[in-house]
């Protein structure tokens, strides 16, 4: 039986009994947090090696004869480039390795568009009286902070288990020229864990836009990031689907080794066609001289190949896979058949998506706050805050020990169930 059709006694009766479990567990002090998503110390601890695989002046040098301790490549090293070509499948040619962080290249990319517009621009976005983006949510808060801090205005478009609703992107996109672009997290997407269909990747790259410089901002933060086995989820080639529609210009694809390696000090990539890297680089070349290539030369020694990186990702599985098990028996004991919360099973990724019944999800938030458990911020998860049905609670599981998490995932439970049921009773 569902909460919905309980009677009132009965669902008081359960009330009182959820308040007396959670009096004990406030009364416990519990300090946890299921906010962060990044990786736990046992990850980092699997990179221990990485830190010792250069250890001389001869460790150094490129295949090419570069001597990474010195300023210079502005785009990367050959054997990075590689690397990076035959772990993504994106030729060699398109590849520009940047330094540690792919959000600082998003951030870049958006900033240099304003000033300078993309490749195909009649003007720079900033000369546009409006700049529109499309934002599937729920979805990566930081993408949306990016939005926020240039003024441009955010359309939100519902995400689903295939990607985001195509047909609105597509009515979205073709109609209004000052739309210039979509944020995507194709694979394993943050933070509901879906992987878009190939007929999603199909239709963003075919579709018609208004706008001439519409660009894909194609986000694959979790590209190799499988859960249960090497294959995981298949994403359609954006490159080649979009080279195909005659829109070769239209993706800036990001990646990077911050979940692979270490976030913080990992690698990260920008690809896009030539037509766009001829246009971004005399103005990088403005801005650097080279990123960090000892950085670039430490992950290809310590690497080698693409599927020693797949290899990796499988140790790290072995971490990550028993606390998405935790989240999920955790949720469907106390909640399955309840008609309290839906939540998503991803295969890969770094998140849980969870849904209360709709208005419930503030209350969720300040229940588990106050009995210390902190949660992603509710609303961070869609443009500007907002999540107009109040339901969506983003589970990081990554960075606790199992134990903690089996305590804040406990905690969870009660504080839905409680805020789900003073829903029912008016309270
Ligand atoms: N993109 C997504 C979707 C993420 O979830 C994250 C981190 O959580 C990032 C980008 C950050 O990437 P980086 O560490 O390369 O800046």
């Amino acid at each position: 039986m569902t909460y919905s059709q309980m009677s009132r006694e009965q669902l008081e009766a359960l009330y009182s009994e959820l308040l007396a479990e959670y009096g004990d567990i406030k009364s416990q002090g519990l300090s946890l947090d299921l906010s962060r998503g990044k990786p736990g110390k046992e990850q980092l601890d699997l990179m221990t090696d990485m830190l010792t695989c250069i250890s001389d002046a001869s460790d150094c040098f490129s295949e090419n004869g570069t001597d990474c301790r010195n300023y210079g490549v502005l785009d990367g090293i050959p054997e990075a480039k590689r690397l990076f070509s035959e772990l993504l499948g994106i030729p060699q040619k398109n590849i520009f390795i940047g330094g540690n962080s792919s959000l600082n290249l998003m951030y870049d990319s958006i900033a240099r568009a304003m000033l300078y517009g993309v490749c195909d621009s009649e003007r720079p976005w900033c000369k546009e009286e409006k700049i529109r983006f499309i934002c599937p949510a729920p979805g990566y808060d930081r993408h949306f902070a990016i939005c926020e801090s240039f003024g441009i205005e955010m359309i939100t478009v519902k995400m689903t288990e295939t990607g985001p609703d195509m047909d609105e992107v597509e009515r979205i996109a073709g109609s209004d020229g000052a739309v210039k672009g979509i944020w995507c997290c194709p694979k394993y997407s943050n933070p509901d864990g879906y992987t878009y269909s190939d007929e999603t990747v199909r239709r963003l790259a075919s579709m018609k836009t208004a706008a001439p410089d519409f660009r894909i901002f194609w986000d694959n933060a979790y590209a190799v990031h499988e859960l249960y086995d090497e294959s995981g989820d298949t994403l359609a080639d954006i490159f080649a689907e979009c080279d195909a529609a005659g829109n070769g210009d239209r993706p800036f694809y990001f990646a990077s080794t911050s979940k692979i390696s270490f976030p913080g000090a990992g690698v990260a990539i920008f690809a896009a066609s030539e037509n766009n890297l001829a246009q971004i680089k005399p103005i990088l070349t403005v801005q650097t001289i080279g990123h960090d290539k000892i950085n670039q030369i430490r992950h290809v020694k310590y690497f080698g190949n693409a599927e020693n990186v797949r290899r990796h990702m499988q140790k790290l599985a072995g971490v990550l896979r028993p606390k998405f098990e935790i989240v999920e028996k955790t949720l469907t004991e106390a909640l399955d058949g309840t008609g309290a919360a839906v939540w998503t099973k991803p295969r890969g990724g770094y998140f849980v998506s969870l849904f209360t019944m709709e208005g419930c999800a503030k209350r969720t938030y300040a229940l588990c706050h106050e009995a210390g458990v902190v949660l992603t911020n509710v609303g961070a998860t869609y443009p500007y805050g907002r999540d107009e049905a109040d339901s969506n609670i983003r589970i990081a599981p990554s960075f606790p020990s199992n134990g903690d998490l089996e305590a804040a995932m406990r905690v969870l439970v009660v504080c839905i169930r409680i805020a789900v049921i003073e829903k029912l009773l008016n309270k």
